[in-house]
């Protein structure tokens, strides 16, 4: 992440963010933050790189609590280069790894937490990694579950497995996933971890961090795919859950998997609203306008793994949205 060259660049990027970003505001989203590189998963910042990353992003954004910053677009009293930064899911190491980072660079975040993976729960899609991570040999069969033979000589190959499997069972019924990945865990033969995701406890310590904490349901579901009055009973569940452990209010959602019209309807952007959030975050890849919907906020992950990449991607996303914009004004005004 350090160039030779940061001192002639980090103004620029920051002058040219303060231009094309106008009064817009970057949310980030992150996952997790492993304590050292995870050869199957390169692209997940370690220790040092997110340390790195958040360093400069103190300096490139100007970084507020999400609910503030909302509260100040929602008004038009935000500063220019204005950021947030945002995890989702829960992981442990948000509290083990990122917390302490986040707090020495002295910068806000808000995490939201399924939480029904607290005290010991494991995600679906993370049964699978674990599974083909720790499965012993090279090659896995899985013929008879219709998934044919796949190889796991290589920690690339054991990714493309683990990718193709997720792909898979992503849009399954609840119920037909959870089958599914019982059969691939069966299969396996592996001991899985059950400490990948927060303990109430910690959720606790991020709060009395100064943390924000939001909801993302109970058990993480594509919302699109259940009845209404389940996904009501996941949304109110996850955010009451929260709130009962932390005896504070819980304020903000984020939707599961969180791609608009795909992972969520209009139906669960009502729920949300009537159930009294003040703002919900999409993961649709673009700042926040004057256009956003406040309970369809957008947000994006750099990926750049270098600082000026990361600085490249962010520029990319603003001036990419600027285009967008003015692309759909032209076709409104044409018509
Ligand atoms: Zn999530």
């Amino acid at each position: 992440m350090r160039s030779p060259y940061a001192h002639a660049w980090l103004p620029l990027a920051r002058g040219a963010l303060s231009v094309v970003g106008g009064r817009r505001l970057t949310i980030l989203i992150y996952h997790r933050v492993h304590r050292e590189t995870d050869a199957l998963f390169p692209g997940i910042p370690d220790a040092r790189r997110f340390d790195e990353e958040m360093a400069w992003l103190g300096k490139m954004l100007r970084v507020l609590p999400l609910s503030e910053a909302i509260e100040m677009h929602h008004e038009r009293r935000l500063p220019p280069r204005a950021g947030a930064i945002t995890f989702d899911d829960g992981y442990a190491d948000n509290a083990d790894v990122a917390l302490p980072i986040l707090k020495r660079h002295r910068l806000h975040a808000t995490f939201f937490v399924a939480s029904g993976f607290l005290d010991g729960g494991r995600m679906w899609n993370d049964t699978i990694i674990e599974s083909v991570r720790r499965a012993p040999g090279t090659m896995l069969d899985f013929t008879d579950l219709g998934l044919g033979k796949l190889s796991i000589a290589t920690p690339q190959q054991r990714r493309s497995s683990i990718d193709a499997l997720i792909r898979d069972a992503k849009y399954l019924t609840q119920g037909q996933r959870d089958e599914r990945v019982r059969a691939i865990a069966a299969r396996a033969c592996a001991t899985l971890p059950t400490n990948l995701m927060m303990r109430s406890d910690q959720v606790r310590t991020m709060h009395r961090a100064g943390m924000e904490i939001g909801a993302h349901t109970v058990t993480h579901p594509i919302l699109a795919r259940l009845e209404w009055q389940e996904a009501q009973a996941e949304i109110a569940g996850g955010r009451m859950a929260l709130e009962s452990l932390l005896g504070a209010k819980v304020t903000l959602f984020a939707y599961p998997n969180g791609k608009p019209g795909v992972d969520y309807g209009a139906e669960h952007v009502k729920i949300v609203r009537d159930l009294g959030f003040s703002a919900a975050l999409s993961t649709r890849a673009a700042p926040v306008d004057d256009a956003s919907d406040r309970y369809e906020l957008p947000r994006f992950t750099p990926w750049g793994t270098s600082c000026p990449r990361f600085a490249a991607d962010l520029l990319r996303t603003h001036v990419g949205h600027r285009l967008h914009a003015k692309v759909r004004s032209a076709g409104r005004d044409a018509y």
